[in-house]
């Protein structure tokens, strides 16, 4: 019985022995394990969404893969120095009005304003003024006189902005979305995603493994708890983010857009191709745009450098190429011009005609009846193929089919492959033909092809890919992937070498005695082919301007293409001078580089 009885309390004990050791190990599993694992709908575990209620994080980094430019300077991953203002009671701040005031003065606002601004506050707010959402930054004065006030609930703080808060003309490189600039400090960290250029064709590459971010424990009414230190959590990954080697030169890139500032340019784009690969060193796009502050529906944020435009005489390049390819002229042949075609209501430019003009002539001046006689003799398969030859009416932007794991990869953001014919013309009508013949009707064509075409007649004739992205490394600078430069030989379809340098004199006497000899001064020995293009923008008459060469002719290095849109009918060829101002610095910077 006594045994019996001991055995019960034995077995007792045994089972309770066993259902504490199952919930110890419960609970270990939930100490040790689960909190490690992901909270289900959020992106954190419980460890770290326990911390974060009692958190508030600001970024240092994004995360996300930077950008350099050729010579390895920062494109992105700016760190700026801001003040952060923490919640304050009215009565605290108006019993600091003395240390406030001077913040006021400090930070260049008004007193009651900010009084008004921190009163208010429920979240810890970057400061960034009244009129704008960016954080300011702070120079190293600001920061030295705001720490000497010692204000509890102020602090000064580092924090990434990715694109430093400026307007430029890099709509290629794009912008990120997802970012809320008026409350950086956040519970949970924002969905950024890129949302135009290099940030979007890139984004599933650059995405990263999160941010780095310094968290501060708050209480519940979001004071910062002043005797606990801030703590910076950050991946542990030495791979990523990637950083992203682009062809663009920033020191090229800006002085273009500053020239283009200076000029008074409203509408258009620059494009500065290297005449030896066709790597693009500078695009410049008009109206500028601010990555940090984009407003959706303006469209400054679209890169013109990239857009399909009627080219007008540029165009000629086309007509002139299917003409010596198929041996439908000589260089000798006589034309006359009266300033009138007699058809199609198609005039000469000169008022009064060039009078007995030759081919050659009539390319340097740009004689309308000479390119209309030429289209004539077309059929529209010859300047079809003659267009496709210097890559027109497709996109040429470097691209790859298979590119680290992506099915295709296209770097170049809403590349327009332009037209020669449209769809609903009827290209034998010789009407048609005739007013394509000198870029007018559909022709369409974006300033990167105009350029490209330089380069390509400058090869002889192979066919140029241009590159953007030129290396993606690890973040530990281990290469990943290099991109070469492509060409397509001219096989059967391409400018053969013998025109090719017949049009590349054309162009030096474009500039020589032609339409480009305001060029005849600049600092190197300049050819192309200038082009106006009429247009109508809102139902009223516009030109647009082109001028498209390459420089120096003796020993080409860069070819650049400047179109200037939406211009006045009876103004002066805007982008013939912005080109020789362009192609002056471009000679500036290579003296300087010692390689000229
Ligand atoms: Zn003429």
């Amino acid at each position: 019985m006594r045994l019996i009885r001991n055995k019960r309390i034995t077995y007792g004990w045994l089972i309770l022995t066993i259902l504490i050791a199952i919930l110890t190990m419960r609970l270990a599993w939930v100490q040790l394990v689960m909190k490690h694992q992901r909270v289900p709908g959020s992106r954190h575990t419980m460890v770290e969404a326990s911390l974060i209620q009692r958190e508030r994080g600001i970024v240092l980094d994004s995360g996300r893969g930077h950008f350099t430019d050729r010579n390895g300077k920062p494109l992105t991953g700016n760190l700026i120095w801001t003040a952060v203002l923490f919640p304050a009671g009215e009565k605290e701040l108006r019993s600091a009005h003395h240390q406030v005031a001077k913040l006021a003065r400090i930070l260049g606002t008004d007193t009651n304003q900010l009084l008004q601004i921190w009163g208010k506050l429920k979240e810890p707010q970057l400061w960034h003024g009244a009129d704008s959402r960016i954080p300011r930054s702070l120079s190293k004065e600001q920061i030295k006189q705001i720490r000497e006030l010692e204000l509890p609930k102020l602090k000064v703080l580092p924090y990434e902005q990715r694109y430093g808060n400026r307007q430029s003309g890099m709509q290629w490189l794009g912008f990120v979305s997802g970012q809320r600039k008026e409350s950086l400090f956040f519970q949970d960290y924002p969905e950024i995603s890129g949302t135009s250029g290099l940030e979007k064709t890139m984004d599933s590459l650059i995405r990263g493994e999160g941010p780095t971010v310094v968290y501060f424990p708050v209480n519940s009414t979001n004071e910062v708890i002043q005797d606990m230190k801030p703590m910076v959590k950050a991946p542990d990954n030495r791979y990523y983010p990637l950083r992203v080697s682009t062809t663009i030169d920033i020191d090229i890139q800006r002085g273009i857009e500053t020239i283009t500032e200076k000029a008074g340019m409203k509408e258009g784009a620059v494009v500065v191709l290297d005449a030896r690969n066709a790597d693009i060193v500078a695009m410049v796009s008009r109206p500028f745009y601010n990555p940090e502050q984009i407003h959706p529906k303006d469209g400054q944020w679209e890169n013109r450098g990239l857009k399909a435009a009627t080219p007008g005489s540029v165009f000629k390049l086309v007509t002139a190429a299917a003409i010596l390819e198929n041996g439908l002229s000589s260089p000798n042949e006589h034309f006359h011009c009266d300033g009138e075609f007699g058809k199609f209501g198609l005039s000469c430019w000169k008022k009064g005609g060039h009078g007995t003009i030759d081919l050659r002539e009539g390319f340097a001046e740009s004689c309308n009846v000479v390119f209309a006689t030429l289209a004539e003799r077309l059929t529209p398969q010859q300047m079809t193929s003659a267009a496709s030859a210097l890559g027109f009416g497709q996109s040429v932007g470097w691209q790859s089919q298979q590119f680290l794991g992506l099915r295709s990869f296209a770097p170049l953001d809403h590349e327009e492959k332009g037209t020669v014919f449209s769809g609903s013309a009827d290209a034998s009508d010789a009407g048609v033909r005739v007013q394509t013949g000198i870029g007018q009707r559909d022709a369409a064509v974006s300033p990167l092809q105009a350029a490209n075409a330089m380069v390509t007649l400058l090869h002889g004739g192979v066919k140029t890919k241009p590159r953007i992205v030129k290396q993606i490394r690890y973040a530990n600078g281990q290469l990943l992937q290099d991109t070469n430069p492509l060409y397509e030989g001219p096989a059967g379809n391409g400018i053969s070498r013998e025109t090719s340098s017949i049009l590349l004199e054309w162009m030096e006497d474009v500039v020589q005695e032609g339409t480009g000899s305001a060029l005849n001064h600049r600092k190197w020995t300049l050819a192309g082919k200038s082009g106006t293009a009429q247009v109508k923008v809102k139902g009223r008459a516009r030109n647009n301007q082109w001028f498209v060469g390459y420089g120096p002719v003796e020993k080409p290095r860069y070819a650049v293409a400047v179109l200037v849109e939406n211009r006045s009918t009876n103004s002066s060829n805007q982008a013939t001078e912005i080109f020789g101002q362009v192609s002056d610095f471009l000679a500036s910077v290579e003296a300087g580089s010692g390689s000229a």
